[in-house]
């Protein structure tokens, strides 16, 4: 199945995250890009200073998994974006939101939670605990994956109890973290995941890379419905008889 992935990204750098481009130098979107063209998937990129910010009605029509790197620009995303964004995952559209896109507005808008967590940016050790290894996105990764640096995202996170916890991760301060986790919405699949500080080299981790590819095939939808806006009249399936009374057949 050819699956098309739209990696969007906003893109953005102040002063303490410029050395971004020292790690990605084709940015966070072009390096995401690499990963899935490298698994054969097809892939767009899309960024907040385009057109409609990147993601037209076109778009996200082609876009059988929305990949979201979000941090500083987060509440320039128009809330009409985000509403659009929500409707495609309830029509089947896959949505994996990363790193700071915690708190980006279509994934807030689709767990209705506040989706604040704790954090610290630091040069931290994280071990990435494979705590679900059965699951399609968990293939082919080891039971724990060191992550170094990484910047800490610890609990209370105010997510709604997941469907699936695929990782939960330890960081050297002591604090844990559910880092990977699972969601439907409507027909849409939703996977968040956490590693991915945009100036550490995180998506150049074999491990990393892997869960990324298994998470967009996961999250790609076997179909998609055009709208999910209308609630169908139906006729009855069965004609209820009369004489037993009670309309069973
Ligand atoms: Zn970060």
């Amino acid at each position: 199945m050819d699956i098309r992935v739209t990696v969007w990204n906003e893109n953005r750098v102040n002063e303490k995250t410029r050395g971004m481009y020292e790690v990605y130098p084709e940015g966070i979107h072009g390096r995401l890009r690499e990963i899935f063209e490298g698994a054969g998937f097809s892939v767009a990129t899309a960024l907040l200073d385009e057109p409609e910010c990147g993601l037209t009605d076109a778009t996200l029509a082609r876009t059988d998994v929305l990949v979201y790197w979000s941090h500083l620009a987060r509440e320039e995303v128009p809330d009409s974006l985000a509403e659009k964004i929500a409707e495609a995952v309830n029509r089947g559209m896959g949505f994996i939101p990363l790193h700071s896109a915690h708190m980006a507005k279509p994934f807030v808008r689709l767990m209705g939670t506040t989706c604040t967590l704790s954090w610290r940016e630091s040069y931290d050790r994280e071990l990435l605990w494979s705590v679900c290894p059965g699951h399609p996105i968990a293939e082919g990764i080891p039971p724990v994956t060191e992550l170094l640096p990484e910047e800490m995202y610890g609990e209370y996170f105010d997510i709604p109890a997941p469907e699936e916890t695929v990782f939960t991760s330890w960081f050297s301060g002591g604090e844990v973290f559910r880092s990977g986790v699972c969601y439907r919405r409507g027909r849409g699949r939703i996977f968040y995941f956490q590693p991915g500080h945009e100036t550490y080299p995180t998506y150049y981790v074999p491990e990393i890379e892997r869960i990324l590819v298994n998470a967009v095939r996961w999250a790609a939808p076997a179909y998609r419905e055009e709208s999910t806006r209308t609630c169908r009249h139906v006729e009855p399936l069965v004609s209820s008889r009369e004489e037993d009374g009670h309309g069973r057949l």
